[in-house]
């Protein structure tokens, strides 16, 4: 060994995903090329963007592309780009350790995903690793474009890697892969030939495969939209989207006031993370004149619409920007305001075209819409037309717009009215929609936890206001088909009522804020409403999740508890309060946490089963 050799241990999530690449991923092997392709490319465009910001780089004048050498007799393969190169301490670090994210959990989710599906593994992209699926030693030849001397790293993949000084390097890296006895075939021209047609077509540099061209270098969105097939437009989607099926939906814009702007954005199918891999990336690549400024730019779009893939290009931006001077941009944020009321609009389009895959669409990426509603104020009015709620009068499993409900809107009615419940059984179930149901008025089924927080965020919709049922203050009266006086005859009469109801003050003061005659209940004896007409019961179940999480004491305020008069039960109870009063009082206890536990809201279960045992055993007679 030199002086000038140093061996490194890999760090230790970097030698499980090793091992995962090695040992497991057999299938889709191809996708090493395309991993190493777009490592160069991407340490061309980086080439592209310092040559035009800083006055000198070293090898000025090698052309900026990627050449790609096969040995079917030493059975190698070397891929070589003139980018932006590593230097010794770069090699060390980005050839040693997992640069992503959370890196831990990143192998984690990987190694589960490899034991489900290995198709999967393309979108993960393992990177530079991916090597080793089909070399059994990797050499790495890199000289950075500051000039410093070239240094060569090697490793076989199993613990270690060494770096070694290299002097007579070019700028850029060269990768030599020495391949696996059953990876031979990677020497073949055919073979790789094939795979970059397949994965790496639209790479912004020329790809030489032994001394031939074998891409077309073309900027796919600022060609006009008549002259791109479908297939050209798909294929252009697994590029950018590094996916492997097709995209749901794709937006291809082009603007010349305000700004000069061309876009081409795509949903995928799948919302990965909703399948538990994280938090995703942003996908879409800021471009001006087609040189790549901003790679899964933050800045372009919105937090809440990083599911999408694709690419802008806005000819306005100055090319030589540095990627933080992008953050407060203000060209930057008016090509964002452009660029998602555009993407809106679409979805809205697409909607009313078809409702049914503006659907499909909803399940899969609602969430993401909901978090921009909850987010991001400026865009409120266009997200209100795209949300999808179940309700009283959609079918099960078919949301329907807040548009909808409008119209379906009977006369009297001003207000839209929610409901928060776990499902669509236990919401109908419940006390709070008997009164809708009485009276013919159309209520929203809130199921998700975010959702109370929209439509609170919301407001109004179309001068209508949101109103949630459990609100203490709401007031049907005046809405409705049916003229609902209760029945007096059954009701208890007012002096009872009026007593019954200062009992029950007094005797759940402790849990209680007020305790009122329901005008609203049907059938059910009680419920929980709360007298802030800000929160709801499901949106202080959340706030206290999030409390317990961060290790604090969950806050709850008191609510007020409606009793219904007309309920065989409360009529009883009056009675049970002059014979029993101590048992009338557990009786009390028990229906406040049976009201609370129809409002989705935390009891203490001991106390409760306790009670009920106790109260059964009256039942019973025993
Ligand atoms: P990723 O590309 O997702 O960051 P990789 O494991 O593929 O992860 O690469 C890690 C890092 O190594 C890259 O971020 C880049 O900085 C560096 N790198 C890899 N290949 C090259 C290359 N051909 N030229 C310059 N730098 C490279």
């Amino acid at each position: 060994m030199s002086s000038q050799t140093s061996t490194h241990e890999f760090q230790t999530e970097t030698k499980k995903l090793l091992d995962i690449v090695i040992h497991s991923l057999y299938t889709d092997r191809d996708i090493f090329v395309r991993e190493l392709i777009s490592n160069g490319s991407d340490a061309l465009e980086k080439m592209r963007h310092e040559s035009l910001t800083k006055e000198e780089v070293f090898d000025a004048h090698v052309p900026l592309e990627i050449t790609i050498d096969l040995d079917e007799k030493k059975h190698t393969m070397t891929i070589t780009d003139s980018g932006i190169g590593m230097s010794r301490a770069e090699l060390e670090i980005n050839l040693g350790t997992i640069a992503h994210s959370g890196s831990g959990n990143f192998v984690a989710e990987l190694a589960e995903a490899a034991q489900k599906d290995v198709s999967l593994i393309g979108q993960f992209g393992v990177g530079f690793y991916a090597a080793f699926m089909a070399a059994e030693k990797v050499t790495v030849q890199s000289r950075s474009w500051d000039g410093s001397e070239g240094n060569e790293w090697v490793s076989d993949g199993t613990g270690s890697f060494s770096i070694a000084e290299c002097p007579g390097l070019h700028r850029g890296t060269r990768i030599i892969l020495e391949l696996k006895e059953d990876a031979y075939e990677y020497a073949e021209k055919w073979k790789v030939e094939t795979i970059i047609k397949q994965y790496s077509a639209f790479v912004p540099f020329p790809i030489k495969l032994e001394g031939e061209v074998v891409n077309t270098v073309q900027a796919l969105w600022t060609r006009s939209k008549s002259e791109i097939t479908d297939e050209e437009y798909n294929d252009f989607y697994k590029f950018v989207g590094n996916a492997v099926d097709e995209p749901h939906f794709r937006l291809h814009f082009s603007a010349d006031a305000p700004l000069a702007i061309n876009a081409l954005l795509f949903v995928p199918k799948e919302n990965f993370e909703n399948m538990g891999f994280g938090r995703v990336d942003p996908g879409v690549n800021l471009y001006c004149q087609r040189i790549l400024i901003d790679q899964h730019s933050e800045n372009i779009l919105p937090e809440w619409l990083r599911f999408l893939k694709g690419v802008v290009d806005s000819e306005d931006l100055p090319l030589n920007i540095s990627r933080q001077a992008l953050q407060d941009n203000a060209l930057v944020l008016k090509l964002r305001k452009v660029i998602t009321k555009r993407f809106l609009k679409f979805l809205a389009e697409e909607a009313r075209k078809d409702e049914d895959n503006y659907l499909d669409f909803w399940n899969t990426f609602g969430i993401f819409l909901k978090e921009g509603v909850t987010s991001d104020f400026e865009f409120q009015k266009e997200l209100a037309a795209l949300v999808r709620f179940e309700s009283s009068r959609s079918e099960d499993g078919k949301p329907t717009s807040l548009t909808e409900y409008v119209e379906r809107m009977g006369e009297g009615q001003d207000t839209i009215y929610y409901i928060n419940g776990p499902n669509r059984a236990a919401i109908e179930s419940g006390p709070y929609v008997e009164m809708f149901n009485k009276k013919n008025i159309e209520i929203i089924y809130t199921m998700e936890p975010i959702d109370d927080f929209v439509l609170n965020h919301l407001g109004e919709f179309d001068g209508k206001k949101l109103v949630s049922a459990d609100r203490a203050d709401l007031d049907l009266s005046a809405a409705g088909s049916e003229e609902t006086k209760q029945d007096d005859e059954e009701k208890l009469d007012s002096e009872a009522g009026d007593e019954l109801v200062s009992w029950l003050k007094k005797t759940l003061e402790d849990k209680v804020a007020d305790v009122i005659e329901s005008k609203r209940l049907v059938d059910s004896p009680a419920m929980i409403v709360n007298p802030d007409g800000f929160m709801t019961s499901s949106m202080e179940r959340v706030m206290a999740a999030s409390r317990m999480e961060k290790g604090m004491v969950p806050e709850s305020s008191k609510k007020n508890l409606e009793i219904n008069l007309a309920s065989p039960l409360i009529k009883q109870l009056a009675g049970l309060v002059k014979s029993d009063e101590s048992f009338a009082a557990e009786v009390a206890a028990q229906i406040f946490d049976n009201a609370t536990i129809q409002a989705g809201l935390v009891v203490d279960p001991m106390a409760m089963v306790e009670r009920n045992y106790k109260i059964l055993q009256k039942a019973v007679g025993a």
